[in-house]
């Protein structure tokens, strides 16, 4: 019986623990540095998706990308913000996870990543998949086996 649970929850599509792309803050690739860095730290995540204008996911961005970019040996060169666009920074080798993957594909790599981007099977991105979330249905999980 209870093998039978942790088999459906492995199973469960991840489709069912998506936070939706249009409640996910994200940056445009040709942004400005100095815009997605704006939006970082408003919306106080460590790092957001880089999408186009199709919703295509490109990369990821985090406040750490941007601020070493402008580093100096001195000084940090706050001034070079403008100039710089969200393409020279991003993190291009995101790891993802495709609509149709399993909670036990998401529970592998959650691991090692704090949030998962999330596509679809024409690589449109549809949301993210959180560390948060996963752990939300594991407890859930373990409280109601005995
Ligand atoms: P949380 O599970 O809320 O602690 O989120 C973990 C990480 O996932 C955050 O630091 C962000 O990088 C990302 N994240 C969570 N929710 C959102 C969102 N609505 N928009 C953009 N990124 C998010």
């Amino acid at each position: 019986m209870i093998s039978t649970n942790r088999r459906a929850l492995l199973d469960t599509p991840i489709s069912e623990f998506i936070i939706s792309s249009e409640k996910v803050a994200h940056v445009q690739v040709g942004n400005s540095a100095e815009h997605a860095l704006l939006v970082l730290t408003k919306t106080g995540y460590s790092s957001v998706p880089v999408l186009d204008t199709k919703y295509r996911l490109h990369g990821l961005l985090s406040t750490k990308m941007i601020t070493e970019s402008i580093l100096g040996l001195e000084r940090i060169e706050y001034e070079k913000l403008a100039n710089i666009k969200v393409d020279d920074v991003m993190d291009r080798g995101v790891t993802y996870l495709k609509i149709t993957d399993t909670f036990q594909k998401a529970l592998d790599l959650v691991i090692n990543h704090a949030f998962l981007c999330v596509v679809d099977h024409e690589g449109t991105f549809v949301g993210i998949l959180t560390r948060r979330v996963i752990l939300k249905q594991l407890k859930k999980y373990i409280y109601s086996v005995d």
